[in-house]
């Protein structure tokens, strides 16, 4: 599929080159009929790992010069629970697995005291690529990989996407998202529940604001039925 995809692009661009070669201008431009072709095919694709295989060697924005591995996402393929964080970083860039860093165990806490394990619920990000210096993903760059990020949670399909972070949420929400004065609320992705919390880097460098996304759990936990058994995370 992905051999006939870059074959189908490959003809756009020449039928684009011979009308400028004429003077004349495409009936629409390239960018937007690569745009229409890609979100086509991954209408099509129903399974992870295809869409993962469909990623490989991916250049689609400036994020591949630096990285090492394309960090594709991880956990239960029909999870209830998906956790959305912004990009790896050096860690999850070495290791090609999301949240494996300090961050990503501080998450894994969380996920626990949730009465919950890693494998039962996705966890992934919303550019697959770390950029350089662990900087924040810029907009081409988001919006380059969003439409990856949508097509895992269109087959993961789960009744709750927590995102952390505000890069998440403005990617899932809207533009205007502020994480402080928004989250812990409800909002809707496709007709998912979507819970935004703060991301574990940020309760790292201020451990205080941790009753807040205890809080936020619990309201996961109450939407999925999950019993409040576990106190906050330390
Ligand atoms: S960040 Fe996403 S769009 Fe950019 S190169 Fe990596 S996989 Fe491709």
């Amino acid at each position: 599929m992905k051999e006939e995809m870059l074959n189908l692009i490959k003809e756009i661009k020449r039928t684009v080159k011979l009308y400028n070669e004429i003077g004349m201008l495409p009936p629409i431009s390239s960018r937007r009929e690569e745009k229409v072709l890609e979100e086509k095919f991954l209408e099509k694709i129903n399974s992870l790992d295809e869409l993962k295989k469909y990623l490989d060697g991916c250049k689609k924005c400036k994020l591949y010069k630096n990285r090492k591995n394309i960090v594709f996402g991880e956990g239960n393929p029909d999870a209830e629970l998906v956790f959305v964080g912004e990009a790896p970083g050096r860690e999850e860039d070495i290791e090609g697995r999301p949240f494996v860093g300090e961050a990503g165990r501080l998450l894994t806490r969380i996920i626990k005291a949730m009465g919950l394990e890693r494998r039962d619920v996705y966890i992934c990000n919303v550019v697959k690529c770390r950029p350089p210096r662990n900087r924040d993903p810029e907009i081409d760059e988001i919006k380059a990989c969003l439409p990856f990020l949508k097509t895992q949670l269109r087959i993961i399909s789960p009744k709750v996407i927590c995102t952390l972070g505000r890069i998440a949420a403005q990617a899932l929400i809207g533009r205007d998202f502020k994480i402080t004065q928004q989250r812990g609320r409800w909002y809707s992705y496709k007709d998912i529940p979507v819970m935004p919390t703060f991301h574990p880097a940020y309760l790292l460098r201020n451990p205080s604001q941790k009753k807040y996304v205890w809080e936020d759990m619990k309201k996961i936990m109450e939407k999925l039925g999950l019993n409040e058994k576990n106190k906050e995370v330390d």
